[in-house]
C-alpha cells in the first residue's frame, strides 16, 4: 500500500463502499425521518454518499439500546480478559482495513490519504490495542481502614458513554474517546462530526465483527444543533467526551446543567505557541518542525503551532528558511503520495481561513502564500501562509484560525516570550527550542499548557495524556488517565468481627 501510486489510489477509492446508515443496536438502519445529508470529498467537491442525518429520535434509540447492553451485563460485566480479547481483534481488523481507512478519511475530508495510512490509520489500531492490553492491569484499591472493617473503592463503568467528535482526525478522535471508554466497560453513543462520518461508521460495524455486542458501539451520524444537542441534553446520558470548538464545548456544559449533570470533558480549540531561541543549534531541524507543526493536515491541527516566537537576532534567518519549506509544501490532491498538503474540509472553512488571510494582508507582512487556490480545478485548497511581524494583539495571533496560517512575533527577552505564549485564552501545547537545559525546563515550567514539547513539536504517545489548560477545556484523552472519565469511584463498606 505504501508504494501506491495516485492511479492506484485512485482506482481504490472508486471501488469504496460507503457505509451511510446510522449504526444502532449492531444494525445499519435509517434515520427514523428518513433524512440524509451530502457528504462531500472537499477536494473534489463529489458526492460522497447521503448519510442518515439523525435527530432526537435516533439518538434515543441509540441511548435505549446502550443502556439495556449496560444493564444487562452482556459487556460492562464481562471478565476484563473478555474484552481485552475482542478490543485486540478489533485493533486486528483495522489493521487488516488499513487501506479502506485510510480512503474515507482522505476523501471525507481531505486530508493526504499517505498520512491518513501512516499515521491515522495505524494509530487508531495501536490506540484500541493499548487499551485492550490495560484492561486486565489495572488494581482497585483497600481503604487502610483497620480491623473490622473493609473498605474497597473500585472503578467502575458509568453506564452510556456519549460522544462527539470533530471533522480533523475522524477516525482517531472516534477512537480516542471509544477505546477508552468500551475498555471501561461501557456503552458509546457516538455523534462523529457531520463533515466527516464515514470511518466511524465502519469502525463500528468492525467493532460487533470484532465481538462488541450488540448495543455496545452506536454510531448516530448529524448535526450538531440536532443529534449533538440531543445526546448533550438527554437524560439517560451518563457521560459526553466532546472534542471541538471552545464555543460548543461551552454549549456542552450548559446542556449538562439543563438536563441530568452528566460529566462533561471538553477537549477544545487552541493556539499553540512556539518558541525559538537564538541558542537553539540546529536551526534547519527547528524550521523543519516548525513548518510541519502548522502545516501538517492543513493546519487543521487543534494543537497546532501556530504563533511562532522568535528571539529576533535570529528572526529574519529563521523566516527565511520557513518561506523554503513553505515553497515545497504546496497543496495537492490528497490521493497523490506526492502531495505535502491535502484540501481544507469544506467551503465554509476555506471562507473562515481566507478572511483571517485577507485581514492579515492589511496589518502584517505576508511572505508566503494568502490564496486560496484549486487543484485540478476544483476543490477548497490553501497555499501554505506565512505573515512575518505580526503583532502579538492581532487577530492573527489571537484567534484560532484552524488552517495552514502561521504568524511570527519577534521577542527580545525570555520573560517577554514566556508573557506573550502565555497571554492566550488557550493553554492546549506549547513548544520550546533552545540546547541550553537550564532554559528549556525553567521556560517548560512556566508555560501554561497541556503538553510542552522541548526541541519537537506536537509531542504525544497513548502513554501520555493529551489536552488542555484554561478554554482548551480540561478532558484529558491518551494514557490510563483516560479511565479517569468514564469511570466512577465506588466504595463498598463491608464491616465484619475482627
Ligand atoms: P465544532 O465545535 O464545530 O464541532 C465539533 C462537534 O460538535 C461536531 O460533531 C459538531 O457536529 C458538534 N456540534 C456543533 N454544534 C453543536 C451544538 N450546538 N450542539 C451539540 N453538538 C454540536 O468543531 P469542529 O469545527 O468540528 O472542529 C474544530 C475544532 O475542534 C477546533 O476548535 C479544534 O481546536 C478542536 N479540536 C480540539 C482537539 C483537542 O483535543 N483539544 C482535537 C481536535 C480538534
Amino acid at each position: 500500500m505504501l508504494d501506491y501510486t495516485k492511479a492506484d489510489w485512485t482506482k481504490r477509492a472508486s471501488g469504496l463502499t460507503m457505509r451511510h446508515q446510522a449504526f444502532i443496536n449492531g444494525k445499519f438502519v435509517d434515520a427514523a425521518s428518513g433524512e440524509t445529508f451530502q457528504s462531500i470529498n472537499p477536494a473534489t467537491d463529489a458526492v460522497l454518499a447521503d448519510v442518515a442525518s439523525c435527530d432526537l429520535e435516533d439518538v434515543n434509540r441509540a441511548v435505549a439500546s446502550g443502556r439495556a447492553a449496560f444493564e444487562a451485563g452482556i459487556w460492562s460485566r464481562t471478565d476484563p480478559a473478555h474484552r481485552k480479547a475482542v478490543l485486540l481483534k478489533l485493533a486486528d481488523l483495522i489493521r487488516e482495513n488499513l487501506e479502506e481507512f485510510a480512503l474515507l478519511d482522505s476523501l471525507d475530508m481531505g486530508k493526504l490519504v499517505t498520512d491518513a495510512a501512516t499515521i491515522d490509520a495505524p494509530g487508531s489500531a495501536h490506540f484500541f490495542q493499548w487499551y485492550a492490553e490495560a484492561i486486565d492491569k489495572i488494581y482497585d484499591e483497600v481503604a487502610p481502614t483497620g480491623p473490622g472493617d473493609l473498605a474497597i473503592v473500585a472503578r467502575v463503568p458509568l453506564g452510556v458513554v456519549g460522544a462527539v467528535t470533530p471533522w480533523n482526525f475522524p477516525l482517531d478522535m472516534a477512537t480516542w474517546k471509544a477505546a477508552a471508554a468500551l475498555a471501561a466497560g461501557n456503552s458509546v453513543v457516538l455523534k462523529p462530526a457531520e463533515q466527516s462520518p464515514l470511518s466511524a461508521l465502519r469502525l463500528a460495524e468492525l467493532a460487533v465483527e470484532a465481538g462488541v455486542p450488540d448495543g455496545v458501539f452506536n454510531v448516530v451520524p448529524g448535526f450538531g444543533h440536532t443529534a449533538g444537542q440531543a445526546l448533550g441534553l438527554h437524560m439517560d446520558v451518563d457521560c459526553l467526551a466532546f472534542t471541538g470548538s471552545t464555543l460548543i464545548g461551552k454549549k456542552f456544559m450548559e446542556y449538562s446543567g439543563q438536563s441530568n449533570l452528566k460529566q462533561i470533558w471538553p477537549e477544545t480549540g487552541g493556539k499553540s505557541p512556539n518558541l525559538v531561541f537564538a541558542d537553539c543549534e540546529n536551526l534547519d531541524a527547528a524550521a523543519d518542525m516548525a513548518a510541519f507543526g502548522i502545516f501538517f493536515n492543513q493546519g487543521e491541527v487543534c494543537s497546532a503551532n501556530s504563533r511562532l516566537y522568535v528571539e529576533r537576532s535570529i528572526k529574519d534567518e529563521f523566516v527565511e528558511k520557513l518561506v523554503a519549506r513553505a515553497a515545497g509544501m504546496q497543496p495537492g490532491d490528497p490521493l497523490d503520495p506526492a502531495s505535502k498538503m491535502g484540501a481544507i474540509v469544506d467551503r465554509k472553512q476555506t471562507e473562515g481561513v481566507m478572511k483571517f488571510v485577507e485581514a492579515g494582508k492589511q496589518t502584517a507582512n505576508l511572505v508566503a502564500g494568502g490564496e486560496q487556490v484549486h487543484v485540478d480545478g476544483k476543490g477548497c485548497f490553501v497555499l501554505p501562509t506565512i505573515f512575518d511581524d505580526v503583532s502579538h494583539d492581532d487577530a492573527l495571533a489571537r484567534d484560532e484560525i484552524f488552517g495552514p496560517v502561521l504568524s511570527v512575533i519577534p521577542f527580545d527577552a525570555e520573560e517577554d516570550a514566556i508573557r506573550m505564549a502565555n497571554d492566550s485564552v488557550y493553554g492546549l501545547a506549547a513548544s520550546v527550542w533552545t540546547d541550553n537545559l537550564s532554559r528549556a525546563l525553567r521556560v517548560s515550567d512556566r508555560l501554561m499548557a497541556g503538553t510542552v514539547s522541548v526541541n519537537t513539536v506536537d509531542a504525544l504517545s497513548a502513554m501520555t495524556p493529551f489536552g488542555g489548560m484554561k478554554q482548551s477545556g480540561f478532558g484529558r484523552d491518551l494514557s490510563l488517565h483516560s479511565f479517569d472519565k468514564y469511570t466512577a469511584l465506588k466504595t463498598t463498606w463491608i464491616k465484619y468481627a475482627p
